[in-house]
């Protein structure tokens, strides 16, 4: 392991593990441990945290002083990548979807007061823009700019995850079947499986309403990431899971799952987003109602952050 791979797994490590006592696990007797990734940083929350690191080290290593990327109004990628120039000292521009609305959204606002440069594509134009907007523009507007995808969806975002996946194995030593995550463009997935030992499980439970490519996605990323390190393992030990997507990706949620939200929260004191670890957690629960964990089953459940989002959907959390 390199040094920076290093520095990113014992960070990873510090992260603690807490068993959830949740009426649903105990009815149907199994063991949920809550990975804490949510709270590996004050601002810098979540996968997020995994997914930029590698990515902004590259950029400094290519000599960049500034990082771009892409993201809704309310996107946890731009308020972390954000939070990721003021940490690591690199200026950062976000390329935001749709036009500037007279007052910011709290993510924007915060993005803003970290010194993120905004920018806003309308939407035909943003649909396009991760292919359309070429180098020569970004680096004409803003400067000579380092771009990171959407999502920081990428080979060096998925390398950061791969130390949750190894950081869970040696916490555990072993002792667990299966890691529970939420997926939106599967990065994460991909590099936690790629963490994992063949033997366990990661599940992604997607957050989109159209699964699309993101199966074929997950596959490449999963390739591609396992390469380098030369250990292509016998199967894949990475599955997608769809139709907990409660509506799809950013609208609003149905009655049945706000009341699921409060109650969970109520009940166990663990706080959740509502765009990825609400329908993960969701999804858990439906899938034990189904009887589809395997009695005494020790599944690691990865808080994966997002709470920021929560300040999208202050109506609805009436509790
Ligand atoms: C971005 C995000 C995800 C999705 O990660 P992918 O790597 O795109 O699948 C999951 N949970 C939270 C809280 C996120 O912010």
């Amino acid at each position: 392991m390199d040094a920076q791979s290093s520095d990113l797994y014992q960070k990873a490590l510090a992260v603690p593990l807490q068993s959830l006592q949740w009426s649903v696990a105990k009815r149907h007797n199994i063991e949920l441990l809550v990975r804490r990734d949510d709270q590996i940083d004050g601002l810098l929350s979540g996968n997020k945290y995994y997914k930029l690191y590698f990515n902004i080290a590259a950029a400094k290593a290519a000599g960049f002083a500034q990082v771009a990327s892409f993201g809704g109004a309310y996107s946890n990628h731009l308020h972390a990548l954000a939070a990721a120039g003021r940490k690591y000292e690199i200026a950062t521009v976000g390329l935001v979807r749709g036009e500037r609305p007279a007052v910011l959204s709290p993510t924007l606002q915060d993005a803003e007061a970290w010194g993120m440069t905004l920018y806003f594509l309308p939407r035909e134009v943003y649909r396009t823009a991760q292919a359309s907007l070429t180098n020569d523009f970004l680096n004409a507007e803003f400067g000579r700019t380092y771009r990171i995808p959407e999502g920081g969806a990428n080979e060096a975002g998925c390398r950061g995850a791969m130390a949750i996946g190894q950081a869970i194995e040696e916490q555990l030593e072993g002792a667990y079947q299966q890691v529970c995550l939420p997926c939106g463009t599967g990065a994460t997935l991909a590099g936690v499986a790629a963490g994992l030992p063949c033997n366990k499980i990661a599940l992604g439970f997607s957050v989109l309403k159209g699964v699309g490519d993101l199966g074929a996605d997950i596959d490449r990323a999963y390739r591609r990431v396992l390469a380098p390190a030369g250990e292509m393992k016998s199967a894949a030990n990475w599955r997608l899971l769809t139709g907990f997507h409660g509506g799809g990706y950013g609208k609003k949620l149905p009655p049945s799952l706000c009341c699921f939200w409060r109650e969970f929260e109520l009940e166990t004191g663990l706080l959740l987003d509502p765009v990825y670890t609400l329908k993960m957690f969701w999804g858990i629960a439906c899938l034990a109602e189904a009887g589809y964990w395997r009695k005494r089953a020790r599944l690691v459940v990865v808080h994966t952050g997002g709470l920021q989002g929560r300040r999208g959907f202050q109506q609805q959390i009436d509790w």
